[in-house]
């Protein structure tokens, strides 16, 4: 019979964690779901009173805390307790690119992945489903089973994967109604009870019709392919849009004609300044490096294109704002509007911003940015990360505002960088009257009216165009 759950337990307060957490709570009043992190400063801002503090930005998730939050929602640091009397336990740690050893640059780290796994090893003393939440490469669960069921306590474990397919920006829209839910489990008969206490959960508000089921390896596999296959078909209209400003064709236009194709359909398919967010590129190379480590080499090498893309089209653009400036931009003021991945998000992981910064600052520019969500020391942060340059010397050459038209006072160009659709309504009459002239604008999203801007004067770069 299929346990009924009554207390969640989430390790890991994060971008997939928080959200996805925070909607179950909201969606299931009858259980209790605790969201543990070890990071006393992320739980202090999710327990903060005032829901528009909570460290994850997302567009109508305050609501939904303030809904959930103190009812069956709650933030803690006590996680040997959430441990132990949780019935059904959500891995949603964070897994990066490994920066050392074997497969360094490629592999996922799973460090916290197996910390969790001995964490919950130690404290549990009944059975437990665990569900793997966190994007992991292929077969982890047998990791995670292998520590598990070696405790010799007697304690039952089931393992499923359970990929989180929201989008950032739109993530309280995508979990309140799912292309689909993923659940893989084994093909037991206690892996599928243990699946079928998950489907429970979510079947409170997802359609059943919507929830598939599948083996353990499928699902982990099948988040990793469905983000490279997004991640593929921008790097596909990125590769085109570059032959489109050497032909005349207009890639707006392409992307038109192709996207009424049924069979290609009309997402996805906007050229920029390249893909950025924390999992296409980290999912990629973890395809390729599990790909090469079963020694298929072609596999591999088709799918590491899509990065390479990615990496020539963040470089080209900063290449096109030094060319453009007459090959030099020392000492030139270059403004940056937006910093994070995409709109309506807080989150600048693998930002296309830090990296196209990273190269002007290479050239000694001066780099002012605004972002509506950004702190000022998350973007030194970002910079700093990369070891580029000594850290006084970002200090130096970054300048951040709170808002755009004073960042961009002054600027011999404007560099747009995330979608944010206040980008759109600016007075650019009034920032173009303020520039150092001639003025331009590389608009790295597509997001501005080109023939505004030129009508006003301004000198205007389009990807693609
Ligand atoms: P994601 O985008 O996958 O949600 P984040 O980095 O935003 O990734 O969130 C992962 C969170 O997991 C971080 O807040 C981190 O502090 C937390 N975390 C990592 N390891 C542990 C652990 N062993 N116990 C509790 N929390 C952890």
């Amino acid at each position: 019979m299929t346990k009924k759950i009554t207390k969640i337990c989430c390790i890991g307060a994060g971008y997939v964690g928080g959200p996805t957490m925070s909607v179950i709570a909201q969606k299931c009043p009858d259980i209790k779901v605790t969201v543990v992190d070890l990071n006393q400063a992320r739980i202090n801002a999710w327990n903060d009173p005032d829901t528009n503090n909570i460290p994850v930005y997302e567009p109508g998730l305050p609501e939904v805390v303030a809904e959930a939050r103190g009812r069956n929602l709650f933030f803690s640091t006590k996680v040997d307790e959430a441990i132990a009397e949780a019935e059904m336990i959500f891995i949603s740690v964070n897994t990066p690119t490994k920066t050392y050893g074997t497969g360094k640059g490629m592999a996922a780290d799973l460090k916290y992945i197996e910390l969790c796994a001995r964490q919950i090893a130690r404290v549990s003393t009944t059975d437990k489903i665990i569900v793997e939440k966190s994007t992991l490469p292929v077969r982890t669960a047998e990791a995670v089973k292998s520590i598990l069921q070696n405790t010799g306590n007697g304690v039952q474990f089931q393992i499923l994967s359970n990929p989180e397919f929201l989008a950032e920006g739109t993530a309280i829209e995508d979990l309140h109604a799912p292309d689909r839910i993923l659940i893989g489990g084994d093909p037991t008969e206690e892996g599928q009870e243990a699946l079928n206490a998950l489907v429970d959960v979510y079947a409170n508000w997802v359609p059943r019709e919507r929830i598939l089921t599948t083996n353990l390896w499928s699902s982990e596999l099948s988040k990793l392919t469905a983000n490279a296959f997004l991640a593929q078909r921008v790097s596909s209209i990125n590769a085109l849009s570059e032959l489109c400003e050497h032909t005349g064709a207009d890639i707006s236009e392409v992307a038109r004609s192709i996207g009424t194709d049924s069979r290609i359909g009309p997402k996805f398919l906007n050229a920029s300044v390249g893909f950025g967010g924390s999992c296409f590129q980290k999912d990629i190379l973890n395809l390729v490096y599990i790909a090469r480590s079963y020694g298929l080499q072609q596999v591999a090498d088709y799918w590491e294109q899509v990065i390479i893309m990615n990496d020539h089209q963040k470089r080209r653009f900063g290449n096109k704002i030094v060319k453009t400036l007459y090959n030099t931009v020392s000492g030139k003021k270059i403004a940056f509007l937006g910093w994070a991945f995409k709109k309506d998000t807080n989150d600048t992981r693998e930002s296309p911003a830090i990296f196209v910064a990273d190269d002007l600052l290479n050239e000694e520019a001066n780099v002012s940015v605004y972002d509506p969500k950004v702190s000022e020391s998350q973007v030194l942060g970002d910079l700093n990360y990369l070891h580029t340059r000594p850290e006084s010397k970002n200090s130096e050459l970054i300048t951040i505002f709170d808002n755009a038209y004073d960042c961009c006072k002054g600027a011999h160009a404007i560099a747009i960088m995330t979608e944010w659709d206040e980008f759109k309504t600016y007075d650019w009459e009034k920032i173009y009257n303020n520039m150092t002239k001639p003025a331009f604008v590389f608009d790295g999203r597509n997001v501005v009216d080109r023939k505004k801007l030129l009508q006003i004067g301004f000198k205007v770069y389009t990807i693609g165009k």
